[in-house]
């Protein structure tokens, strides 16, 4: 990451030992092209299917329990009868998933260029996850994939920005906060994670750019920075 004049808090790693924990969505590949409005429209109709509910309520549902969990999956488990393995696997699974990628020019590149160690930390399932670094040739590039199902515990499912969850898959991981930069689209998250001390980046190129019905982050003109971002950069080739 480079230097800057600000004497604002930034993500400093000269010296350090930064560990990149990367969010998947909309932070490594664009998911607002094609994946999000076809896994969006895969998890109403699981709903509308699973639990007998019209459509605006199973949108309802969906877009309420990311915001306050989340994750849709935390929400959908905690308050009804729902195969959460069946949910995950049947909204995340794209046959033609190369052709709906969208991504940054240079992302291999970029991210290999970056000092550190990298993990990838995303409230998506497993399958998916692996599927859409393949595509995008970075796989390889990440110690480890931490998704959705790596983040459970003995009672319940968990999901970022959960304190206990990243703190428990950090220790596992033997990863410090103190090291940690995350780099991560959704500002909630952000929110969230910077009160336990680590530093934050946050990634605007792929939002949308007006508010939007689907329950995903909207990017607002002129709120600029917030203070719990540590940076604000619109590419990964700002890193
Ligand atoms: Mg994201």
């Amino acid at each position: 990451m480079r230097t800057s004049t600000s004497r604002r808090r930034r993500p400093h790693i000269a010296g350090g030992k930064p560990v990149w924990l990367f969010d998947l969505d909309n932070t490594l590949h664009h998911a607002s092209h094609a994946i999000f409005p076809a896994i969006n429209q895969a998890m109403t109709q699981y709903i509308i299917d699973a639990l007998q509910v019209e459509r605006a309520e199973a949108n309802r549902l969906r877009i309420g329990y990311t915001q306050r969990y989340g994750a849709a999956l935390l929400g959908l488990t905690r308050h009804h009868p729902l195969d959460p393995n069946d949910f995950l696997k049947v909204v995340h699974t794209f046959p033609d998933l190369g052709e709906m990628i969208r991504h940054e020019r240079g992302v291999a590149r970029l991210v290999a260029a970056l000092p550190g160690r990298k993990i990838v930390l995303t409230n998506a399932p497993e399958a998916y996850a692996r599927a859409v670094l393949a595509e995008l040739r970075i796989e390889r590039q990440f110690e480890r994939v931490i998704t959705i199902e790596h983040m459970r515990d003995r009672q319940r499912w968990r999901a970022k920005p959960d304190h206990a969850m990243l703190r428990k898959t950090m220790r596992s991981a033997h990863v410090s906060l103190k090291d940690v930069i995350l780099v991560e689209d959704t500002r909630s998250h952000l929110k969230n994670y910077r009160r336990l001390g680590i530093r934050t980046v946050w990634i605007t190129g792929h939002l949308p750019r007006r508010p939007n019905a689907d329950g995903n982050e909207t990017r607002l003109p002129g709120t600029g920075r917030p203070h719990y971002v540590d940076r604000s950069i619109r590419s990964l080739k700002s890193l």
